[in-house]
């Protein structure tokens, strides 16, 4: 018998045995005894994939650990992280979504499909993905780079921020940068897209070229925007993020004409 893939959370935290793996099966006894929530979310490598949601006070066994995504970025492998991301998504809803929105009916969960309803007034709800659109702004040999009030010190990173009902994707960058830096961008480039459940996002990244305009920072967004050099770069997001491979690989077909990796 194949053995299965464990995504146990407590809270938001996701259970790891010895740094950077999941946890053995044999050890899922008491979880699954314990659990406040269990579903299957898919197949990883051929094995099928479970999650388990356990109460807040539940401890971690001996050599293992609860540690939250994004300390996980970079450390499990991709698709593992991509699971465990798609899993923590699943049980956030889940448990968002117990009483309907509309008349305050408890839900259920419908067989075969990831969608609760409401059995007073037939509400449907569907686990909940926000768009977000990220733009690197590109001008000669410069790239335009910012921060935000969270970000870790030094840390400077390409635009971003949620699509608004209504708007496309291409809208939705427009006015982004237009709001956040004043620029007037062309050329649109759709690079690549990653799903960032922190809770419930999708990056989905693009270059642009600079148009019109002079920097104008919004100052409840952006703490510092400037245009950077292409052989002086700040610190760069994370390794595992969409972000920098949009930044690293626009660098390279920058100084080569070509991505020399992905
Ligand atoms: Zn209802």
């Amino acid at each position: 018998m194949v053995s299965a893939n464990w995504f146990v959370f407590r809270e938001n935290a996701l259970l790891i045995a010895r740094d950077r793996e999941l946890p053995d099966e044999a050890q899922m006894g008491p979880f699954m005894v314990a659990a406040l929530q269990q579903h299957p979310v898919g197949t990883l490598y051929g094995s099928p994939c479970h999650l388990l949601e356990v109460p807040s006070t539940f401890p971690a066994p001996e050599h293992h650990e609860f540690l939250g995504l994004r300390a996980l970025l970079g450390r499990l492998e991709e698709p593992v992280l991509a699971m465990a991301g798609r899993a923590f998504q699943i049980m956030d809803w889940d448990r968002t979504h117990g009483f309907c929105g509309r008349c305050g009916t408890p839900t259920f969960l419908k067989p075969h499909e990831f969608s609760r309803d409401c059995p007073s007034c037939h509400l449907t709800v569907y686990p909940r993905i926000s768009p977000v659109v990220m733009g690197l702004v590109i001008r000669g040999n410069e790239l335009l780079l910012a921060r935000g009030h969270h970000f870790a010190p030094g840390i400077y990173s390409a635009l971003a921020g949620y699509c608004e009902p209504g708007e496309s994707l291409e809208m939705a960058l427009h006015r982004e940068i237009h709001e956040e830096v004043g620029l007037k961008v062309r050329d649109l480039r759709y690079f690549g897209s990653q799903s960032w459940p922190f809770p419930h996002s999708l990056m989905m990244a693009f270059t642009c070229q600079y148009d019109t305009g002079d920097l104008k920072l919004q100052p409840e967004e952006i703490e510092d925007a400037r245009w950077f050099p292409l052989d002086a770069l700040p610190s760069l997001p994370n390794p595992a993020s969409i972000a920098h491979r949009l930044i690293n690989t626009t660098l390279d077909t920058l100084r080569h004409g070509h991505p020399s990796h992905q």
